[in-house]
């Protein structure tokens, strides 16, 4: 992707204005919720930054900063991210990504180390005498120390250098952080160029659509899940399971086999419809039966601890056996 994606102009006017002026500031902050595009932003600007023969404001896709860039082997392009794998990192588009730096064990947090070994690496020169790019992906997992240290980095920023951060928990970024960075902020597109995004059209895009709450990425992913025939699995067992002809017992090991990012799509999809249902709104994509409303709180409440849960792979299906206990017609008569 060597192009801002549709809904992104702005964002991308703001930062190629920037630099036709002589003004680039030297920390951007792309903030906004998942699957909105804000990785594949930063990799288009990384490309356009990179190329040594820019055509105005597109990468030339031949020069040896491009050639780089898209192989993944850029020596003034630095990625910071927590995963551990060597695999691309940047967007949805095969080809775009930066130098990635592998990590031996799996880890959620960018951690001081990692920052420091950036700050040595950027207070040396520019292997091609242009821009050496730092990538944050997320920011969001910079842990205290790490963020401290990237304070500092930004703070007394080394030459030519271009931090680029991306964030969709932008209040649990430092402010410190955040006030030393340009801040782009990138939402859900209008429903048409969303629709275009996605590989399929027709009711089941429509629905990973609604279910990624209109970011387009995420419901392209959604789409990768089979979200159809998931969502039809969930709304058909709690219906089971308001109806007393299912147990969470049950259900639970039915679904642990379910992908999980689909999985938590479903539910919170269901009990948001639900919820509209509850309170008399139509809603085109709810289950036929509607609990009460204190069932549907309580299991909103539980659904968040779930997710909290499940991460530790021997609590999981317990987890989700008290996910479902408050929707469990049965539930009276087993205790
Ligand atoms: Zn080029």
């Amino acid at each position: 992707m060597s192009a801002p994606l549709p809904w992104q102009t702005s964002q991308w006017e703001a930062v190629s204005g920037a630099r036709a002026a002589g003004r680039l500031h030297h920390a951007l902050l792309a903030a906004g919720p998942p699957g909105v595009g804000k990785a594949d932003f930063l990799a288009a600007l990384s490309a356009w930054l990179l190329c040594e023969t820019p055509r105005s404001e597109e990468p030339c896709g031949d020069c040896r900063g491009c050639r780089q860039h898209a192989a993944g082997s850029h020596p003034d392009c630095i990625v910071l991210s927590p995963d551990y794998q060597n695999r691309p990192v940047l967007g949805a588009y095969p080809g775009q990504r930066c130098q990635y730096e592998p990590r031996k064990k799996p880890s959620s947090v960018i951690n001081v180390e990692q920052v420091r070994e950036l700050g040595e690496r950027l207070h040396a020169s520019a292997h091609y005498g242009g821009f050496k790019l730092a990538l944050l992906l997320p920011a969001d997992a910079l842990n205290t120390a790490a963020a401290n240290a990237l304070l500092k980095l930004l703070e007394e920023p080394p030459d030519n250098t271009l931090f680029l951060l991306l964030s969709q928990r932008l209040a649990h970024l430092p402010a410190t952080v955040r006030s030393r960075c340009q801040l782009l902020r990138f939402s859900t597109p209008p429903l048409a160029q969303a629709r275009a995004v996605l590989s399929r059209s027709g009711p089941e895009a429509d629905l990973a659509l609604d279910l990624a709450g209109g970011a387009p990425l995420r419901g392209q992913g959604l789409l990768g899940q089979d979200i159809g025939a998931v969502w039809r699995a969930v709304g058909s067992g709690l219906d089971a399971l308001l109806g007393d002809k299912a147990d969470p017992l049950r259900l639970s090991r039915e679904w642990l086999k379910l992908p999980q990012e689909a999985l938590d799509a479903a539910l919170y999809g269901w009990l948001r419809h639900a919820l509209r249902r509850a309170a008399g709104a139509t809603s085109g994509h709810a289950t036929a039966t509607v609990p009460p409303l204190a069932r549907l709180r309580a299991f909103g409440h539980e659904l968040d601890d779930f997710l909290r849960l499940r991460e530790h792979p021997l609590v999981k299906e317990l987890a989700l056996q008290r996910l479902l206990y408050p929707l469990w017609a049965g539930a009276g008569s087993a205790t």
